[in-house]
C-alpha cells in the first residue's frame, strides 16, 4: 500500500525537506545542516522516514526519491547563500541503493554543477549497513566522492557492528555517534566512558565527531569535556522547515553581526 503511494509522491509534491542545525561546539555556532526527508500523505498518516525509507529502498523507489532529496537540498543552501546568508555545509542522507549506483559520483557532480554549489560544501551520510553490503565497491565509491571534494560522514554509529575496522579503512572525514549512545552519558558511566573512547578513537584517526540526538544540557556539558566537535539534537533545534530555518539563519547572522563577527 505504501508503495503504491510512494509511486506517485514526487508528481503529487508531497515530500518537503526539513532542515536540522548542527552546531559547532568549539565556538557555539551553527556549523551546517542535516536535510530531513518528510511524506506529507494523509492517507497514511504522514508517515516517518523510519518507515517509508525502508519501504522506498526495498522497491528501488529511494533511487528517484534521493536525486530529488539532493536537488532540492543543494537549491535551497544555494538560494540561502545568493541570499546572502552565510554559506552553510549540507549533510544529505544516502542509502545503501544509491551508494551502489556505479556513477553516483558523476550524478551528484552533475547536480552540484547545475545547482552551483561547491563540493566543499556537501557531506554525504552513509550508515555501516550501506558499507557493509558491498565494501569494495563501498570504498571505490567513497574514494572517488573524496577526490571531487565531497565530505563523508558514517551515520548511526553505534547502533550496528561499530567496526573500528571500518573507520580505519574507510576515507571519512566525519563520525556521528547514534543518540542511542548519547542518551544515558549524563546517568550511566558505563554510557559515557563508551562515548569518551568512541570520541577519542575518532579523533585519533583525524574525524570530526557529531553527537546526534542531544537533548539536554548534562549531555552537553559532558561531550563539550570530551572534546566532541560538533553536536545535533532537539537541545538546540528540531529539524525546521525552510521558513523557519531560513528565520533562524537569519536572527544567527543578525546576531553575529551585533556582536562584531559575522563567520560562522
Ligand atoms: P538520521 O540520519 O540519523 O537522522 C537523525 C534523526 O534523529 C532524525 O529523525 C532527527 O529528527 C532525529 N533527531 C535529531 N535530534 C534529535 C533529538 O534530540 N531527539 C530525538 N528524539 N530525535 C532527534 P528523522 O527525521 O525521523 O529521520 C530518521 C532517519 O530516516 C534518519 O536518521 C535517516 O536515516 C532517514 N532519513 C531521513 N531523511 C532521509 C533521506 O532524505 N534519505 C535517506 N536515505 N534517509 C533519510
Ligand atoms: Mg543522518
Ligand atoms: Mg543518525
Amino acid at each position: 500500500e505504501m508503495e503504491k503511494y510512494l509511486r506517485h509522491a514526487i508528481e503529487r509534491d508531497e515530500f518537503k525537506l526539513y532542515y536540522q542545525p548542527v552546531i559547532n561546539l568549539e565556538n557555539n555556532r551553527l556549523r551546517g545542516v542535516e536535510v530531513l526527508l518528510r511524506w506529507q500523505n494523509s492517507a497514511l498518516n504522514n508517515p516517518t522516514p523510519d518507515h517509508f525509507i525502508a519501504v522506498a529502498e526495498q522497491s528501488g523507489l529511494i533511487v528517484g526519491i534521493g536525486k530529488w532529496v539532493l536537488e532540492h537540498a543543494c537549491q535551497q543552501v544555494m538560494a540561502w547563500t545568493r541570499s546572502g546568508l552565510p554559506a552553510l555545509s549540507v549533510a544529505v542522507n544516502i542509502s545503501a541503493k544509491q551508494f551502489e549506483l556505479p556513477n553516483l559520483d558523476d550524478r551528484i557532480e552533475q547536480i552540484l554543477k547545475e545547482v552551483g554549489l561547491s563540493p566543499l560544501h556537501l557531506e554525504c551520510e552513509i550508515t555501516e549497513g550501506t558499507l557493509m553490503e558491498s565494501p569494495e565497491n563501498g570504498l571505490q565509491m567513497m574514494t572517488r566522492l573524496r577526490e571531487r571534494g565531497i565530505h563523508l560522514a558514517l551515520d548511526d554509529f553505534g547502533t550496528g557492528y561499530s567496526s573500528l575496522a571500518y573507520l580505519k579503512r574507510f576515507p571519512l572525514n566525519t563520525l556521528k555517534i547514534d543518540k542511542a549512545f548519547i542518551d544515558d552519558i549524563a546517568k550511566s558511566n558505563v554510557d559515557r566512558h563508551m562515548a569518551a573512547a568512541i570520541i577519542n578513537i575518532a579523533h585519533n584517526l583525524g574525524l570530526k565527531v557529531v553527537a546526534e540526538g542531544v537533548e539536554e544540557e548534562s549531555q552537553l556539558d559532558i561531550l563539550r569535556r570530551y572534546d566532541c566537535e560538533m553536536l545535533q539534537g532537539f537541545l538546540y533545534s528540531r529539524p525546521l522547515n525552510a521558513e523557519r530555518f531560513e528565520k533562524l539563519l537569519t536572527e544567527n547572522q543578525k546576531l553575529h553581526t551585533l556582536l562584531g563577527n559575522t563567520q560562522f
